[in-house]
């Protein structure tokens, strides 16, 4: 059992108040402590009988915190923390300011298994998930350091979010709470490569955040370049996964398309794209490939992306072009762990 009460929702930390024998209503004590004020120590829930603190530290029960050992900020006002977790592990988040909205990108998984060539986290070692209290600590640590309201959530960090599913939806549950953050349920997106598993899985949940597919590739032999895990889920697998969570929840789902010079940026590549996304309320992101040790892949150049973007737009699919923020201190997307890529940790 994970004793960590950052990462119970409040249904879950009812349950364990009752357990020890006290009023239910108590949980909510403990829930807004940990999420509106930051608190660690289970003794300065004051609201709490001190009984009640005495047996939650007697069971074993504690509140997580991650060590922040390095803040860098990028002349565009793009942030990058790296958290140090209890067991010594090295993870990374990022804090973005467009517009007035503070957004941060989640890491779920401490490395990666995937191995995505374009992504400097698919290089490092898997070493294990985040817990829920860990995935939501990250943004607990940042909005209380940078003293902000987090607006926007994106599980786009670093590790596959459908590869670690529970702490992942408990930690957007405990996001979404009004007694915590407050993050709106559409204020949250989860990317993923196409676990179809997890994508079906969402569909059943009674609560539905947004849902980003990193596609890249829009068939299997070029995807398999880019994106390994294509040799598990085919296109057409994801393809239907995400036709089916369309079906049950109405919702958009945004595709991911990183843009590498000559490998995945020509025309035809384009008018491939607009064939699979048929039958899919879909809008497309274009996310220029931003480069990392270990990687040979080139950039696109803006004209080519501008192109590709136009021959999108004339099928009336929704493009942006994106994410090049925080590039100065590796913070931009798909570099992510880009400083220890060469420690391989
Ligand atoms: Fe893993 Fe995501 Fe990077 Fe792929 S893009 S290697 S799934 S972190």
């Amino acid at each position: 059992m994970d004793y960590d009460l950052k990462g119970k929702t409040t249904a879950q930390l009812k349950q364990i108040v009752e357990n020890l024998g006290a009023k239910a209503y108590l949980a909510k004590y403990i829930f807004s402590f940990i999420h509106q004020q930051d608190i660690s120590d289970i003794d300065l829930i004051t609201p709490l009988p001190k009984e009640l603190r005495k047996k939650l530290c007697d069971e074993g029960f504690f509140i997580s915190q991650l060590k922040i050992i390095e803040k860098l900020t990028d002349p565009d006002g793009t942030e990058k923390y790296l958290f140090q977790t209890h067991d010594k592990q090295n993870i990374e988040s990022v804090l973005l300011t467009e517009t007035g909205r503070k957004t941060i990108c989640l890491s779920t998984q401490i490395g990666c298994r995937l191995g995505c060539k374009f992504c400097a986290t698919g290089y490092l070692k898997f070493q294990r998930n985040l817990t829920a209290g860990e995935i939501v600590g990250q943004v607990n640590t940042i909005s209380k350091d940078s003293g902000c309201k987090i607006n926007n959530i994106v599980f786009m960090g670093m590790g596959e979010p459908f590869e670690n599913y529970e702490n992942t939806i408990t930690a957007v549950k405990i996001l979404n709470n009004a007694d915590g953050k407050n993050i709106g349920i559409r204020k949250q997106t989860i990317s993923t490569v196409g676990i179809t598993e997890g994508i079906r899985k969402l569909a059943d949940e009674d609560i539905h955040p947004r849902l980003a597919l990193s596609l890249h590739a829009a068939d299997d032999k070029l995807r398999k370049q880019i994106v390994p895990a294509a040799n598990k889920y085919p296109l057409k697998q994801i393809l239907d996964a995400l036709k089916s969570y369309q079906e049950k929840t109405g919702r958009r789902i945004t595709i991911e398309y990183c843009m590498i010079d000559k490998l995945n940026d020509s025309a035809d590549c384009a008018k491939k794209l607009i064939q699979i996304l048929k039958g899919i309320k879909a809008g497309v992101n274009l996310i220029e490939y931003n480069p990392h040790p270990g990687c040979d892949f080139v950039p696109s150049p803006q004209h080519r992306i501008k192109t590709f973007k136009d021959i999108l737009m004339q099928a009336d699919i929704e493009t942006i072009i994106r994410f090049r923020r925080g590039r100065n201190i590796k913070a931009a997307c798909g570099q992510l762990g880009a400083d220890r890529i060469n420690k391989k940790v």
